[in-house]
C-alpha cells in the first residue's frame, strides 16, 4: 500500500512519524473516514467541512487546502486501486517537546491511508442486522470534535464482543447518545427518531445526509433523546456511519426490536442513501 505522510506518497513500511508527535502523546489530533464506492469518494465535501470545524475547535490549521486534500484522496484511491473501501485521514498538532500547552512551534502533521473493503455496499450484516448492548457513556464532553482519542469506544466494542453482541449504544443521564462509531436511530410508526445535535455526540456526515433524504422521501423525523426502553419498544432501530451507511439493529440488551429482523424503513433508507451517494460521488 502507498500512504501519504506530510507531503509525500510512500510505501507503508517506509512511512515515518515522530515519537514526539502530539497525536501519539496526547491524542491531540482529529480524523475523518470517507468511504469509496465504484472508486469514488462518498460525500467528500461533508467530511472536508467537518474536518475544518474539528481543526478550528482545537485551534489547529489545516496543513493543505481542501482542493489538495481531494487530490490526495483521489491519488491514493487510484494508486491503491480501491474500488470499495475507505480513506482514513488524520491531522495532528505535530511534533514538539512534550508540554501540555499547545506548543507554538508545532506544525500540523497530515497522514492518509486507504483500506480496501470489497463488498462494503453489499454487506451481509445489512440483511442480518446487528445486536447491540447498552453501556454507560464514559467519553469526554466534546464528542462533536472528531478526535483520535478512541479508547473508550474501543473498550465498548470489546464489552459488546464479550457479551456476544456486535456493538454498544452509549447511555448518559438515561438517554442514548450514540453507538461506539455510529449515530443511533429508532423508528416508531412512521417517525424516525435520532438524538439532537450537541456536544454529546458526533455530528455524523451520514446522519445529515440520511435525515435530508428521509425528509425528501416525506418521512417524519424527530431529533430528540430517547431511552433504551423506548428503543426496545420501537418498531425498528438502526445506525449510520460513513463506513456502514445505514445498518439495521435487531436486538438491544437481548430484547428483539420489533420483529427482531431488519425493518423496511432502514432497508429503504439504506437503498436511497447508497443510490444518491453513488450518483454524487467524486
Ligand atoms: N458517532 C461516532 C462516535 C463515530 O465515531 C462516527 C463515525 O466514526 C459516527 C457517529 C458517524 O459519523 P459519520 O457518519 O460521519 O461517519
Amino acid at each position: 500500500r502507498t500512504v501519504y505522510v506530510n507531503g509525500a506518497y510512500v510505501p507503508e513500511d517506509e512511512a515515518k512519524i515522530s515519537v514526539f508527535d502530539r497525536g501519539f502523546l496526547f491524542a491531540d489530533g482529529v480524523y475523518e473516514v470517507t468511504s469509496v464506492l465504484d472508486g469514488k469518494l462518498i460525500d467528500f465535501a461533508g467530511h472536508a467541512a467537518r474536518l475544518k470545524r474539528s481543526l478550528s475547535e482545537l485551534e489547529m490549521e489545516s496543513p493543505v487546502s481542501e482542493d489538495d486534500l481531494l487530490e490526495i484522496h483521489r491519488h491514493l484511491v487510484r494508486v491503491n486501486e480501491i474500488d470499495e473501501g475507505l480513506v482514513y485521514l488524520q491531522v495532528t498538532r505535530g511534533a514538539a517537546d512534550r508540554d501540555f500547552a499547545y506548543p507554538a512551534e508545532a506544525r500540523p502533521s497530515l497522514v492518509l491511508f486507504t483500506q480496501a473493503k470489497p463488498g462494503l455496499a453489499d454487506a451481509p450484516a445489512a440483511k442480518k442486522g446487528m445486536r447491540v448492548i447498552s453501556i454507560p457513556d464514559r467519553r469526554w464532553g466534546r464528542r462533536d470534535i472528531k478526535t483520535v482519542q478512541l479508547l473508550y469506544p474501543s473498550m465498548g466494542k470489546m464489552m459488546a464482543r464479550a457479551a456476544g453482541a456486535d456493538d454498544a449504544w452509549m447511555v448518559e443521564e438515561g438517554a442514548v447518545t450514540e453507538g461506539t462509531s455510529n449515530n443511533a436511530y429508532i423508528v416508531k410508526g412512521n417517525t424516525i427518531v435520532t438524538r439532537h445535535l450537541g456536544e454529546e455526540i458526533l455530528h455524523g456526515i451520514t446522519r445529515a445526509a440520511v435525515l435530508r433524504m428521509a425528509a425528501e422521501a416525506q418521512m417524519k423525523v424527530e431529533e430528540r433523546s430517547f431511552t433504551i426502553a423506548e428503543a426496545q419498544d420501537a418498531d425498528e432501530a438502526f445506525v449510520t456511519s460513513a463506513s456502514t451507511f445505514v445498518m439495521p439493529v435487531v436486538e438491544i440488551d437481548g430484547e428483539p426490536v420489533g420483529a427482531g429482523a431488519p425493518g423496511p424503513v432502514a432497508a429503504r433508507l439504506r437503498e436511497i442513501y447508497l443510490d444518491e451517494s453513488r450518483k454524487k460521488a467524486v
